[in-house]
């Protein structure tokens, strides 16, 4: 098994623009796979196939595909020549190791100059494997194993197991968004859909040190390792924030602060992404789930930023964004203690339906523009 089969989904409806994503997913896949552990990667008839070195860490290599967007599955498959002699052979090597009572072939033609075509070929190798294998039977619809063979260029591919890929798009294809980062569970898994779709996330975290302590950035730049397994190295904005939060403790009502800390977020944020070339944001806000999230307060806070605002948690659930962030990574780091920015100064019973003009009328009394400018002078790239 020294080759690895990787299919991907949408790429293949991208009929303009096929090449550009296809190399972008080749280029991907070689930054993931460790050092000296493949001879080849290359695109045969919309696969990629990557011939590896004798004695590379497949257990690596897996663990590292899984996190590859863009592949929607990928398997370690055994090669044989365009010739279906060799190809009953080679599957007899592999069916003959497993255990299995029931079995079937499930072939692709992806080469049409292969005189056979896809049923042709199962029956052929069907037949062949029941002659030499004892005490087995064909089951089309409920196999306990299952053969694989793809005829791809001039060579052909078998195996049995199909490892899951994350699915999306290959990273970089999309564009760069600004994702808002916060120590806790939900960002994280925002960041990781937008990215799954291609886009590639520049973090930006708001934090009040020395209010707060070091520890919660340190806590972040570990969020941020974790999520850079599957985009590769990212940059990190810290924004200092307690200048801002002083000000809104000193001159706003005291219900608004939460509203107005987030529509300062989204300001500095819309900068920075403007200074990156993003053309949108990111947060981790679901619908209804804390007192900043109700319809009333996201349109009050949305209507502060002059970029597009993406929210992919919106119609989650707790438990579901817990689950998906479990299987990012990022939920036992996000649980650990935190102290928020959005934590400091707030009132016991914060708005939950901020009218946008008393949100207006407490902002005019803030130094808005020097404060942001400022924010944005003062953060400190991490990358
Ligand atoms: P999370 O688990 O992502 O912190 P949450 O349920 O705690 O979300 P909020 O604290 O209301 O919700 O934050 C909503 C969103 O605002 C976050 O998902 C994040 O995108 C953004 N946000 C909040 N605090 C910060 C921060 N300190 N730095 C950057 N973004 C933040
Ligand atoms: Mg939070």
């Amino acid at each position: 098994m020294n080759h690895i089969v990787c299919h991907y989904s949408e790429i293949a409806l991208k009929k303009g623009n096929r090449q550009f994503f296809e190399e972008k997913l080749i280029k991907n896949i070689k930054n993931t796979l460790p050092g000296g552990s493949f001879e080849s990667i290359k695109m045969v008839s919309g696969r990629v196939v990557i011939k590896l070195t004798l004695n590379s860490d497949k257990q690596k290599i897996t663990e590292n595909l899984k996190k590859v967007f863009g592949i929607s599955n990928f398997s370690f498959a055994q090669i044989a020549e365009n010739d279906i002699r060799i190809i009953q052979k080679t599957a007899l090597e592999i069916l003959k190791n497993k255990k299995f009572k029931t079995f079937k072939i499930s072939a692709k033609r992806g080469n049409k100059n292969f005189p056979l075509n896809s049923q042709q070929i199962n029956e052929k190798v069907g037949e062949f494997i029941l002659n030499k294998i004892k005490n087995i039977k064909v089951n089309l619809d409920n196999p306990e194993a299952i053969c694989f063979v793809e005829i791809a260029g001039n060579q052909s591919y078998l195996y049995c197991e199909k490892i899951k890929g994350p699915g999306g798009l290959p990273s970089g294809t999309s564009g760069k968004i600004c994702v808002l980062l916060s120590g806790g569970i939900d960002s994280p898994v925002a960041a990781y859909r937008i990215m799954r779709r291609g886009a590639q996330a520049i973090f930006c975290h708001f934090h009040s040190y020395p209010q707060t302590n070091a520890a919660s950035i340190e806590k972040i730049k570990t969020i941020v390792k974790i999520l850079e397994q599957y985009q590769g190295k990212s940059k990190l904005y810290l924004i200092p924030f307690l200048d801002v939060q002083k000000e809104i403790f000193k001159k706003a009502p005291e219900k608004l602060r939460v509203v107005l800390y987030r529509r300062f977020m989204l300001k500095i944020a819309g900068k920075i992404a403007q200074k990156e070339g993003a053309l949108a944001l990111a947060t981790g806000d679901s619908l209804g789930q804390v007192a900043s999230q109700t319809l009333e307060n996201i349109s009050a806070i949305n209507e502060a930023a002059n970029i597009p605002i993406f929210r992919p948690l919106i119609g989650m659930d707790k438990e579901e964004i817990i689950k998906e962030a479990r299987v990012i990574g990022t939920y036992e780091i996000s649980i650990q203690p935190h102290e928020d920015c959005c934590s400091l100064f707030i009132p016991n019973h914060p708005e939950t339906k901020a009218s946008l003009k008393d949100v207006k009328i407490a902002e005019k009394k803030l130094t808005a523009s020097k404060l942001i400018n400022a924010a944005v002078k003062n953060s400190v790239l991490n990358n």
